[in-house]
């Protein structure tokens, strides 16, 4: 019978991994807390509706990428992105009337039927987050400094952080005629997709792969040029926000990112290059000054970024994993094996993560087994310690071993536990 396989571009995590990705979700619910995020949890699948308004018809996502299906009558897609969900959840609560400054985050799967290889998954998780009611720009530098340090700490080297504006609609209104007629005359010498997009979303060629199209709009006019005066003055406090942090950045007029959403700051970090594909970005982010007016709600201000955990996980080096146990527990024979149930139900109670081995093996392929998981303690108890009710405790990285009662034996686990472990694989 042929093996059932998951889906393409669909992957198991399989519990040796866990610790890596463990430590990375760790690192960020850490800095979030820092600075003041809250968790927030929205559901997998949202109404197509949603992400059309949200992120807009003429983007890959919604063109190409949607897991869409309907069910009862109801057109429904399975969350390509975060921000869509969270936003509608935001307005849906009217949460605006509760507190002026909402800072929330998210960590979970993503959907998107792109074309799998490596670093591009067709189920990939997002961890992101989103404030809601600053109108910025002294949080937009904070979260960009923010990021760059989550990537230090993750050990990614290289880490580019590029920067860029919009501008608000007056701005993007004014940048669009001009790009449309520097380029309509150019037009037959656009790539199809950008053909295209001259009349639907001229932005877009701007972050064209096409070397044509980027050869061609090497010359355009910047958006820069065309800035609405509060839009230069909201970059100007960005730019000296972050110089006044000490966050390396570069601008790159020409990043746009591929959702309509954008207004305003704009950001995308790479790293590792090495290791990921030349265009693969760790995150990205941007401000969404419109997007809950367009959902309904009231004119609130918002920034947010998404960064993809496997990308993390390719770029940084040195994440360790962690031991599947601190103690081993190893009955010696049959009639030592309630009393290791009971020891180790006791060590439990303390805290100490353990596992007995009641397989009835060698003493010698238990402490084999013991130091595959990466325990530092070994509790044996054999038919002597059983009579004398006392056990016999290795420690596998001092490498003593000490016979004691019950109790003295419980005792001195937990304190081998927390002796420091320098030298332990
Ligand atoms: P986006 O929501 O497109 O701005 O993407 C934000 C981040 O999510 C990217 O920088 C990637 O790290 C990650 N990402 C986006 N699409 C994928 C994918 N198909 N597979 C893996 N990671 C992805």
């Amino acid at each position: 019978m042929n093996p059932i396989r998951a889906v393409k571009g669909m992957n198991d995590v399989l519990p040796d991994e866990i610790g890596r990705w463990q430590h990375i979700e760790a690192a960020f619910a850490r800095s979030m807390r820092l600075h003041g995020f809250r968790e927030v949890r929205t559901p997998y699948v949202e109404t197509t509706g949603l992400f059309v308004r949200a992120i807009g018809e003429v983007t890959d996502v919604v063109e190409k990428e949607m897991y869409s299906f309907a069910h009862h009558g109801e057109e429904l897609t399975l969350r390509p992105e975060g921000t869509a969900g969270v936003a509608r959840a935001y307005v849906e609560h009217a949460v605006h009337a509760k507190e002026p400054v909402s800072r929330w985050y998210y960590t979970g799967a993503m959907f998107r039927a792109e074309r799998p290889q490596r670093g591009r998954y067709r189920q990939f998780y997002q961890l992101g987050a989103e404030i809601y009611g600053d109108p910025g720009p002294a949080c937009d530098a904070e979260l960009i400094d923010m990021l760059a340090a989550f990537l230090g700490d993750l050990g990614i080297g290289d880490v580019e952080v590029l920067v860029n504006s919009l501008g608000g609609p007056l701005t993007r209104a004014r940048y669009k005629e001009a790009l449309v007629t520097y380029l309509t005359p150019r037009a037959s010498e656009l790539s199809p997709d950008s053909q295209r997009r001259l009349l639907t979303s001229p932005l877009r060629i701007l972050d064209s792969k096409s070397p044509i199209d980027q050869a061609l709009v090497a010359d355009a006019p910047s958006l820069h040029d065309v800035f609405d005066p509060s839009d230069r003055d909201h970059f100007a406090s960005l730019e000296r926000h972050l110089q006044a942090l000490g966050t390396p950045y570069r601008i790159e007029p020409r990043l746009v990112r591929g959702l309509d959403y954008y207004t305003r700051t704009l950001f995308e970090m790479k790293g590792a290059k090495n290791k990921l594909g030349a265009g693969d970005t760790l995150l990205g982010g941007g401000r969404y000054d419109g997007m809950i007016a367009d959902l309904g709600g009231p004119v609130v201000p918002a920034i947010g970024f998404a960064a993809g955990l496997e990308r993390l996980l390719i770029a940084s080096d040195n994440v360790p994993s962690s031991p599947t146990v601190d103690t081993f527990v190893a009955p010696l024979g049959q009639e030592a094996v309630s009393y290791a149930l009971l020891f180790a139900r006791d060590l439990r109670r303390l805290g100490v993560a353990c596992e007995v081995d009641a397989r009835g093996l060698s003493l010698k392929s238990l402490l084999r087994r013991a130091n595959s998981l990466g325990a530092r303690v070994v509790v044996i108890l054999g038919e002597s310690e059983l009579r004398d009710e006392v056990v016999q405790v290795k420690d596998l990285v001092g490498h003593g071993q000490q016979r004691l009662r019950r109790e003295e034996a419980l005792h001195a686990v937990s304190e081998l536990l927390r002796a420091p472990t320098a030298g332990h694989p």
